[in-house]
């Protein structure tokens, strides 16, 4: 049993956050949002009065927020977190920012004698409620293994990606290739409806076929052809369009800064704009179907 402090309670925060109570855990959590704390507050966490209180006597905070902006200003400064965690607590990170924002936060905990991971996850929404996360983990080998078991009970498969920061770039790369995917997705399904196809048949072709991918296995982006998928309640919940969009930002800052070669990636990160401009900012990411589809 571990005292834990868990900061930013959003769709994935949520559900990590129960899988440590119910693992038996003394777990404190805190959301600018006080509403997002009541399930996990519901299952036996303490509701702290602020990310201060929450962290007060805690041996590993764990922070699940939007983005790099979110994640400095949550850590750093006078008033910063860094400067109240307790001596010897393990920091954990596992929102999606930028490798830069990931490095200066860790090198600011290492500086405070505190140690910290960037630990961004993959497997959405379901993947969180599940327990069945995958982690992808960047920090000093033994930083890595202090932190394991921690992830372990809210994630599966936990990958160490190389040094602070490395977690980050690894997750950028894979969720460039998601948004072009389901992008890739809606397309393929506009053109078979288009063209006098069933949906749902399309689907389970491509499924078994050499254009299969998490889009057709897992998270259809047309409504009715899969249960369990945000398509199926009018996109709510899941992975918003702007965090997809935030994302393949982050992708192409990485490629700037590196000189990689990423037209898909843009093209994609444009779609994504574009459905956000429409309006379509907090719906899920798969929602671009509409944004591709015939009426
Ligand atoms: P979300 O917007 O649902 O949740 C973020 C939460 O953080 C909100 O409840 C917000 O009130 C809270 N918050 C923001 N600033 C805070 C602060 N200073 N103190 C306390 N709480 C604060 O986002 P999400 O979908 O849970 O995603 C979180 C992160 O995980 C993002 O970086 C996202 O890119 C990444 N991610 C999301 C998914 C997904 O499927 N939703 C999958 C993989 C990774």
């Amino acid at each position: 049993m571990k005292k834990i402090a868990f900061i930013g309670l959003g769709n994935m925060g949520a559900p990590m956050a129960l899988n440590l109570v119910k693992a038996g855990n003394e777990v404190a959590v805190f959301d600018l949002v006080s509403a997002a704390m009541d399930p996990v507050v519901e299952a036996g966490a303490r509701g702290a009065l602020s990310a201060a209180d929450a962290v007060a006597g805690a041996q590993v905070v764990i922070s699940m927020l939007p983005a790099s902006q979110h994640v400095e200003s949550l850590y750093l400064g006078d008033d910063g977190l860094l400067a109240r965690i307790a001596d010897g607590a393990l920091v954990i990170d596992c929102s999606t920012i930028a490798p830069q924002s990931a490095r200066k936060v860790a090198q600011a905990a290492l500086a405070r004698g505190l140690e910290m991971v960037d630990a961004p996850v993959s497997g959405g929404t379901g993947g969180a409620i599940a327990g069945t996360l995958t982690f992808i983990v960047g920090g000093e080998d033994a930083v890595f293994e202090r932190a394991r078991p921690i992830l372990a009970l809210m994630g599966k498969n936990i990958f160490h990606a190389g040094a602070a920061g490395a977690g980050q770039v690894a997750k950028i790369a894979n969720n460039m290739m998601l948004g072009i995917q389901m992008a890739g997705a809606a397309e393929a399904l506009a053109l078979g409806v288009a063209n006098g196809l069933d949906p749902a048949v399309l689907s389970d072709i491509i499924s078994k076929s050499s254009g299969r991918n998490w889009a057709f296995e897992l998270y259809n982006p047309w409504p009715g052809v899969m249960e369990s998928a945000p398509a199926a309640r009018g996109y709510a919940g899941g992975f918003g369009v702007d965090l997809m969009l935030k994302d393949l930002g982050l992708a192409a800052e990485a490629a700037m800064g590196s000189r990689a070669v990423v037209p898909l990636g843009e093209l994609a990160r444009n779609l994504y704009a574009l459905h956000s401009a429409q309006g379509n900012g907090k719906l899920d990411f798969s929602s671009i179907v509409n944004l591709i589809r015939k009426g």
